[in-house]
């Protein structure tokens, strides 16, 4: 299996799991996020508790890239305070956006290095940030609910 087949692979069984596509019924945040030139749209929750994301889950429709996104996205999430979210959103961002990244950092991108490929297609660049964006929304909503 080459890299290519590995990362097609990774979307795909993302697509396939919906295992985070559900409504959250712990959720203290839900924002919706659009992307109207591909049509993908999704609701992001998140369950923050003492400044950790304790949980996240995500409805809506997409192509399989918004799909696969998020859903990598959401198992990113799980445990990790606001501020590290932000900092895999700037991460997420830098690769889509062809920057120099370390091994490191590829590292804790983890699934998410399986979009990278999404670089050379600038017509799915949104599909894959979208769900970002949406969570970038979801982390200002939140903390401006508890100052
Ligand atoms: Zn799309």
């Amino acid at each position: 299996m080459n890299l290519n087949e590995l990362y097609s692979q990774v979307i795909k069984d993302h697509n396939l799991s919906h295992h985070n596509k559900h409504p959250l019924e712990g959720a203290n945040v839900a924002v919706p996020g659009r992307n109207p030139s591909c049509g993908d749209e999704i609701e992001l929750f998140l369950q923050i508790e003492d400044g950790v994301i304790e949980d996240a889950s995500y409805t809506g429709i997409g192509c399989a890239i918004s799909q696969a996104s998020v859903s990598i996205m959401i198992d990113l999430l799980r445990g990790k305070t606001p501020a590290e979210a932000k900092e895999l959103f700037r991460l997420f961002l830098a690769m889509i956006r062809k920057e120099p990244l370390t091994s490191e950092e590829m590292t804790r991108l983890n699934d998410a290095a399986a979009l990278m490929g999404v670089s050379n297609m600038p017509a799915r660049v949104k599909c894959a940030t979208m769900p970002w964006h949406t969570l970038e929304a979801a982390l200002d909503a939140a903390s401006g609910s508890t100052t």
